[in-house]
């Protein structure tokens, strides 16, 4: 019988789907994030490879521009080469494994190589093409079947080994791969019956922010895909269906459809920002201004952590803050009971989130979320006379809080327990992003995000004159403006969310 990991099939075949990274599987995620080796092509997202672990193998396999492609033949031979070696190998593909996709070659091959493997589905582009299209595939009135075709033969095959009679009487018709076939396409099925003025439409990278829908009928939409440019990879969908969409279209809706949108802040910081763009629409680009570190000596942290007891006040004014803070604790060996009978203070709700994530709910949470409102309400009961105050804050934090509460009184200690660090550059994605000058939006969520973005875009002569900045508060707008880099939105609530919204109202 062997172990059980002997038993454990060490290849997955992975559905990629049709691009975006959120409509991946929990079983993809997990295959990704634990693989050693991952072969993939070339519809493959790049976000999807970027949740790939960094110690990992990465082979891309498809075509590549000035070199010779790799035959069906070299893929399943260095899959089974890869899995030989003990590795889990992870074969990546678009849309779904088994849907066009040669999945059960390279199953087969596995498998005569005497290799266990497992299928993960993913979802093929033709159903994410009609979703986010707003064409439902089937309708209870409009067709109770869909057929999924390629529209690209076999170069070697002479005759079309397409039933056109057969797939006119067809209902809804979904091609793959038929961008350049599409006029012989459309021509072969009118001439087997199917009446021109069939509803059909082609969708071009779609669930990507740059999808396109166009809808015509049969014999009308090759000039009209022909003329609007589209390129592979795209869907053509033919039915009765497709005239319902102008009802469910919602995706290309969006209010920030297909607008780029750059993010500055942490990488740590930056999932609420991106996933909530990214639910708008937007097309999101991480360009971090900013790495979040522990101090390299992080002595005083913990010996301040050791004195918790003489402390009434634990104030925390940032996420990082509570989270880095609560890690030294951990580390040490502690655990909250050591919080003891410890007020804590959080400066807003991403904050006071923070610490819920470590089930700390907080003593105090002002309404405005700036430092001057933070110690208005410590104060608003009269002096802090003799009252002890713990800080435990980043490296670049003034002193504004501090002085303000010791003249109301109190004994302040301020504790560094996380480093703001600038990067040396930015990703390749962003730096490609901003030198075309392509960003509709850059945002920015502290004064230092700003310093830091003109300091690490110096000397790349960029050119943002149809570039729009986005200030999370008062403090950073005067920090874009002291730039000359005037703000198009300011947020009015000091929030990510008060943030997008301020770009909603400027987008109106
Ligand atoms: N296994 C894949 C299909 C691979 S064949 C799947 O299940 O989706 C490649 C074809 O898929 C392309 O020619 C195109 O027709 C389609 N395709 C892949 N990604 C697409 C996308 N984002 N938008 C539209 N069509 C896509």
């Amino acid at each position: 019988m062997g172990t059980y990991e002997d038993n454990y099939p060490n290849v997955a075949l992975v559905g990629a789907g049709p691009g975006d990274v959120r409509l991946l599987t929990i079983a993809a995620v997990e295959c990704l994030t634990s693989a050693d080796v991952v072969i993939y092509d070339r519809l493959v997202d790049p976000s999807i490879i970027s949740i790939v672990p960094e110690k990992a193998e990465k082979i891309y396999v498809g075509k590549k521009p000035s070199q010779p492609t790799m035959t069906q033949e070299q893929i399943n031979s260095l899959l089974v080469e890869k899995a030989s070696d003990g590795k889990f190998v992870v074969r990546l593909k678009g849309g779904d494994p088994f849907i066009f996709g040669r999945g059960g070659e390279e199953a087969q091959a596995l498998k005569k190589a005497g290799l266990k493997f497992q299928i993960v589905p993913g979802i093929t582009s033709a159903v994410g093409a009609a979703d986010f299209a707003g064409i439902s595939l089937t309708d209870r009135y409009k067709a109770s079947s869909v057929t999924f075709i390629t529209g690209h033969e076999d170069d070697e095959k002479t005759e079309s080994s397409i039933d056109y009679e057969a797939l006119a009487r067809m209902e809804t018709v979904v091609f793959y791969m038929s961008v350049g076939n599409l006029p012989l396409i459309a021509e072969r099925l009118i001439q087997a019956g199917r009446a021109p003025n069939t509803p059909a439409a082609i969708v071009e990278r779609a669930t990507t922010p740059n999808q396109r829908t166009i809808t015509s009928t049969l014999e009308k939409l090759p000039s009209q895909a022909d003329s609007a440019g589209v390129t592979p990879p795209a869907i053509i969908i033919v039915g009765k269906v497709v005239e319902l969409q102008s009802q469910l279209k919602w995706f290309e809706q969006l209010p920030l459809f297909g607008k780029k949108i750059v993010i500055t802040r942490a990488e740590e910081q930056s999932f609420d920002l991106f996933s909530k763009l990214k639910k708008l629409g937007a097309d999101v680009i991480k360009a971090p201004t900013i790495s979040i570190e522990l101090p390299d000596d992080t002595n005083p942290v913990d010996e301040a952590i050791f004195r918790l007891s003489e402390f009434d006040w634990l104030v925390f004014t940032s996420p990082n803050g509570a989270d880095a803070f609560l890690y030294c604790l951990l580390k040490l060996g502690l655990d909250l009971r050591a919080l003891g009978n410890l007020a804590i203070a959080a400066i807003g709700p991403a904050t006071a989130d923070a610490l819920r994530n470590n089930l700390i709910e907080p003593d105090l949470v002002p309404e405005i979320f700036t430092t001057e409102a933070l110690a208005k309400v410590l104060t608003a009961n009269g002096p802090l006379d003799g009252q002890r105050f713990l800080l435990a804050r980043a490296d670049i934090a003034t002193e504004d809080l501090a002085n303000r509460l010791r003249d109301a009184g109190a004994t302040v200690e301020d504790l560094t327990v996380y480093h703001t660090l600038r990067p040396d550059y930015f990703p390749h994605e962003a730096i490609k992003f901003l030198r075309e000058s392509k960003a509709d939006w850059i945002t920015f969520t502290s004064s230092s995000t700003v310093d830091n973005f003109v300091t690490l875009t110096k000397d790349m002569q960029l050119d943002l004159s149809n570039t729009r900045f986005a200030a999370i508060g008062p403090v950073t707008a005067d920090a874009l403006r002291s730039f000359c880099m005037e703000p198009a939105a300011v947020a009015q609530e000091h929030t990510i969310d008060g943030l997008i919204e301020a770009i909603l109202q400027a987008e109106e």
